[in-house]
């Protein structure tokens, strides 16, 4: 089993004709409130993708509707907490040439109480994954639990922040980054050549499988003294919203099925590409039947 104790937003997307601009009042011509937040993406990719995931997570009570496309893909939802407070949400304007602006209030994703988290990792089966991002509170207390109770833990430090280097990241098994992030942990420019992130970061972290994703200049992985790297499929990319979250949930769920690591690559890599020639977050996040046929290409 696969535990995701990942954020849940509610996404409010404005099409606007240009993005706000202050004193401004601004009619927008289109309104949509869909599921977001990377937790729940996450959740949703490895689902669509065959794998076996229990979602943790906190939602304002009336808010249980956007829940819906996680349990049709199969997320198992018995520990989500309905609560009294606001759900996270994003206010995410677009604009006509596609660019966006996004106020994001954490809310209810930020109200994990340690004893809560340490309860629910608890009852965690053993052997089973821990995946965390960084769009709820209380990570450190989740990872020392996780290490506690012998749980694999695996990370996606997004979105990132200063708080994330004072995590004990020593500690996870998998570490998942793309390029910002994989140049922010290690202290270099963004700029910097791919390998040279990767070897930073295998320098800081030299017992954590690095996992770092590079767009449309594909993956690097490294473990221990293996090396490898895929080209992302050639694809032209109209939308890149969730195409982390698609790589890392088809990547584990390809992991949990046994699949040798190269597979693991490249079917999150086909899983990632088809999600970019498609618009949205949620609705662009393929099933595995997709990535088969994209692969059998
Ligand atoms: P994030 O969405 O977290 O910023 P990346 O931009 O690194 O992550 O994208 C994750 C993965 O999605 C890449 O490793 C690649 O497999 C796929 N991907 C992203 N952009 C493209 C693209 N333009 N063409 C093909 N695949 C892409």
């Amino acid at each position: 089993m696969l535990y995701n104790l990942g954020s849940i937003n509610i996404d409010h997307v404005y099409r606007v004709p240009h993005l706000v601009r202050p004193g401004e009042t601004l009619a927008s011509r289109d309104y949509q409130r869909v599921l977001g937040g990377k937790g729940a993406n996450q959740s949703l990719a490895l689902a669509r993708a065959g794998g076996r995931v229990t979602h943790w997570g906190r939602l304002g009570r009336s808010d249980a509707w956007a829940l819906a496309p996680l349990e049709e893909a199969g997320v198992a939802l018995g520990d989500i907490a309905l609560v009294d407070a606001p759900s996270g949400h994003a206010l995410i304007q677009v604009d006509d040439d596609g660019e966006n602006a996004i106020i994001l209030y954490p809310g209810a994703n930020h109200g994990f109480a340690t004893p809560t988290l340490e309860a629910l990792i608890a009852k965690a089966e053993a052997g089973a994954t821990l995946l965390l991002q960084n769009e709820c509170n209380g990570l450190a207390a989740a990872m020392a639990a996780a290490k506690q109770r012998g749980l694999t833990l695996a990370f996606n430090p997004a979105p990132m922040d200063q708080a994330v280097g004072e995590l004990p990241l020593e500690s996870c098994d998998l570490l998942f980054v793309n390029r910002g992030e994989a140049a922010a942990l290690a202290g270099l420019a963004e700029t910097s050549p791919a390998s040279a992130l990767l070897e930073a970061l295998a320098e800081r972290l030299p017992e954590v499988t690095l996992v770092l994703t590079l767009g449309a200049d594909g993956v690097h992985y490294r473990h221990q003294e293996t090396r490898l790297r895929l080209a992302a499929h050639r694809v032209e990319a109209v939308d890149t919203t969730a195409a982390g979250d698609t790589f890392i949930g088809a990547f584990l769920a390809a992991r949990q099925a046994g699949a040798d690591i190269e597979t693991c690559l490249r079917r999150a890599s086909a899983a990632a590409a088809l999600c970019v020639q498609a618009p949205g977050a949620a609705p662009s996040i393929p099933w595995a039947e997709a990535v088969d046929a994209a692969l059998a290409e």
